[in-house]
């Protein structure tokens, strides 16, 4: 049977142990575990994984072709416990440059409510709120109320290569009926945030070539081929004034917004100026829904550089042998990278075969966004309310992109993001930090959205 009210000797318990939990964090964050350099990720997989098991977690670590995952294990005796995958990841971004942190990345030190070190926020303060919640409903009820699975990985931070291959290796011991995600920060005004989803990406080269030098363009101009003419045609049908898209069949796959989609978008914040100043700008340039239409639920095609030719102090007149151009494509549900790379390489071609498209498929993620009428959303919802005492923000999807479509593509199971880290945390920058009062939120936040979980399962909504 599941408690009808929160057990309140859970909150006492909590609190009691902020120390302990402090401690935990800064034992973490001691252990460097920088997947790009391949520096102590492994000594820190056997230490997350020995913190777990200490914390009465069946945990072990498991090697993939790349850094090895931590997984555990804990059940709830409840029949038919409803079970929840909680993701993260134990890895971390480079700490450089070193001459700008204020305490060194390693030493993790708090100051002012917080705590610094790298992966405080990103992402080991994080995952470890999720463990600690289930040590807690186990040292006071005896087990969690559901049914806990957790996946910590070893290479986030250098695009998760080896995470689709581990998922669909451990299908079955994966199974579950949600994952959740706790990565990155809350709202600014520290409200909760609840994320559906998340933007794919996918990288492609263009590469024009010319004669095979650089040419005088007087001597041979209108002789020799000009490849930044090349790729500027090709770039001109690609993409039109507006922005949008002209590569035939682009749009086919990218799902529908739909009603509900729109609610969320109403109910979400939105200043333009104070967004503006967040990149640059006096205000956007745009109303509320296009805004949040544009970020989170259309694709982008973006040149994110070019390069040819002389353009260094006074001048050089060549016609440039060659030049090329990068560019990445945010995609969103229901698109694939494979589908949109064939089409953009089929558009290149028609308007110049001589341009050729190099895909950069490492790195590509897929997009995947969970329904907004699922019915975990409501209870997360209620939880977080009940911690925090906001009224948490359900974003349709997030801009960015993540590994997120491993789940539902894997697995057949949808994911929830719920961030727990301050939105100044600076991950990936110096100084990077989480707020303790963010911290305890966080594990607390677990320990409710458990349980409400499993009232919900008992309830039969979910
Ligand atoms: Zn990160």
């Amino acid at each position: 049977m599941i408690a009808q009210k929160f057990p309140s000797e859970l909150d006492c318990f909590l609190k009691q142990k902020q120390d302990e939990h402090l401690q935990a964090l800064r034992r973490l964050v001691q252990q460097p575990s920088i997947s790009a350099h391949d520096r102590g990720v492994e000594d820190c997989a056997r230490l997350l994984c020995s913190m777990m098991q200490q914390r009465g977690i069946e945990a072990e670590v498991i090697p993939t072709s790349g850094q090895p995952v931590v997984y555990g294990e804990i059940q709830s005796p409840q029949e038919d416990a409803y079970t929840l995958l909680c993701y993260g990841h134990y890895d971390v971004q480079p700490p450089e440059p070193l001459d700008k942190w204020t305490s060194p990345p390693f030493e993790p030190q708090v100051r002012d409510g917080r705590l610094f070190g790298r992966g405080t926020g990103d992402n080991k303060g994080q995952l470890i709120a999720h463990v600690l919640a289930a040590e807690a409903w186990r040292k006071v009820e005896g087990k969690p109320p559901i049914n806990l699975k957790f996946v910590f990985e070893g290479e986030e931070e250098s695009g998760s290569p080896h995470l689709r291959e581990f998922v669909s290796k451990h299908r079955e011991r994966l199974s579950a009926d949600l994952v959740y995600i706790s990565d990155g920060g809350m709202h600014p005004s520290g409200d909760p945030v609840i994320s559906l989803g998340n933007r794919g990406i996918v990288g492609i080269t263009l590469l024009a070539r010319g004669a095979d030098r650089d040419n005088h363009s007087g001597n041979k101009g209108g002789v020799a081929p000009n490849p930044v003419w090349m790729l500027v045609h090709v770039l001109a049908n690609l993409v039109d004034s507006c922005g949008e898209v002209m590569v035939p069949g682009f749009y086919d796959d990218v799902r529908p917004i739909g009603p509900q989609e729109e609610r969320l978008i109403e109910q979400l914040p939105f200043d333009p100026e104070e967004f503006g100043r967040t990149m640059g700008l006096s205000r956007v340039p745009m109303g509320k829904q296009k805004y949040y239409r544009r970020i989170m639920l259309q694709p982008y095609f973006n040149i994110s550089g070019i390069s040819s030719g002389y353009v260094g102090p006074g001048s050089k007149t060549i016609i440039p042998a060659e030049a090329e151009c990068r560019i990445d494509i945010r995609m969103v549900a229901d698109q694939t990278s494979s589908d949109v790379v064939d089409k953009v390489k089929k558009a290149v071609e028609d308007v110049d075969p001589r341009v050729e498209v190099i895909g950069r498929g490492i790195g590509a993620m897929e997009p995947s966004r969970t329904r907004p009428d699922h019915p975990a959303v409501d209870p997360i919802k209620k939880a977080l309310q009940a911690v925090s005492g906001r009224q948490p923000h359900v974003k349709p999807s997030g801009g960015g992109s993540l590994p997120n479509a491993v789940w539902p593509e894997e697995l057949n199971t949808p994911h929830i993001g719920v961030p727990y880290a301050n939105a100044d945390e600076n991950n990936h920058s110096p100084d990077e930090n989480l707020r303790l009062d963010c911290y305890y939120r966080g594990i607390r936040s677990s320990a409710r959205v458990f349980w409400q979980l499993a009232k919900a399962r008992a309830e039969g909504d979910i």
